[in-house]
């Protein structure tokens, strides 16, 4: 069934990539797990569809946060970024299964590439808030520049989680970048040996997800048990 909902806030947060609110007009709850997207209709046809993460939360009914990597030309982008504050969108949905296991046997790994982090925070905030889990957390998120990086401030608060160990990897740093240079496919190979129990989350370009699930099971990580992957992009991040 269709749904609406109305932009409250509309925020440039990087280069080409919107922070959306919403509150929900009808029904006016909306009931959603962590990790899953709404899909929205981009003009006629069958290939109208355009999925999008939300961002929020699911502890939020009343309306939810996107965040929208605008394509030019892309007819969701153009959409979306046509909206102001008060416009309407109509949209179905929850749907998607990138959602968390009811409990993690060990340690947890987010392997997120751009505006993957839309459906990868809500997961991330919820594992933290487990206080029955004690594993290791380890975030990476990796971007072509520093002009792409947003929500720096939200994930400096969670830093102070002791659980937590952020790597954020540029492929495209300008000089003086302090951290990370490269994809996040390698450190993520290179902390496995000293992983225990591993859950993996990936999300992002297709490519990192792919490559990223082909290289764990070569390593004897079980696809089925241990890996779960959200594709934004088929290729790599526009
Ligand atoms: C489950 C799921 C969740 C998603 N969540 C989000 C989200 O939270 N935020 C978000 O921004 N997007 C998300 N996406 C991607 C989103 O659904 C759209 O595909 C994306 O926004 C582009 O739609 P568009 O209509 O603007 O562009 P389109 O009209 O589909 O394409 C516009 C132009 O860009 C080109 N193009 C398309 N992809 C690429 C690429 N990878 N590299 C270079 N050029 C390209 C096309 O060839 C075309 O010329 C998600 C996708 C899935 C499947």
């Amino acid at each position: 069934m269709e749904k609406r909902a109305s932009a409250q806030r509309i925020d440039r947060v990087a280069r080409e990539t919107l922070q959306l609110d919403f509150s929900m007009v009808a029904p006016p709850r909306l009931e959603f797990q962590s990790g899953q997207f709404i899909t929205v209709r981009a003009g006629e046809g069958p290939n109208a569809n355009r999925a999008y993460s939300i961002a929020s939360t699911a502890d939020r009914s009343d309306g939810f946060e996107l965040v929208v990597k605008l394509l030019d030309g892309g007819a969701a982008s153009s959409l979306l970024g046509g909206l102001r504050p008060g416009d309407t969108l109509d949209f179905t949905g929850p749907r998607g299964f990138f959602t968390l296991l009811a409990e993690h046997p060990g340690d947890v790994v987010f392997a997120v590439t751009g505006v993957g982090l839309a459906a990868a925070f809500p997961l991330l905030v919820e594992t933290l808030r487990r206080g029955q889990e004690h594993g290791r957390v380890l975030f990476f998120w990796g971007l072509r520049t520093e002009a792409d990086l947003f929500w720096t401030g939200r994930l400096a608060e969670l830093a102070t989680h002791a659980r937590l160990e952020q790597h954020v990897c540029l492929s495209q740093p300008d000089a003086g970048w302090p951290g990370v240079q490269g994809r996040i496919t390698e450190p993520i190979l290179a902390a496995l040996p000293g992983l225990v129990a591993p859950t993996f989350y990936a999300v992002g370009n297709g490519s990192m997800t792919q490559a990223l699930t082909t290289a764990l099971v070569a390593r004897g990580v079980d696809r089925r048990k241990q890996i779960r992957t959200e594709q934004f992009y088929p290729v790599e991040e526009p």
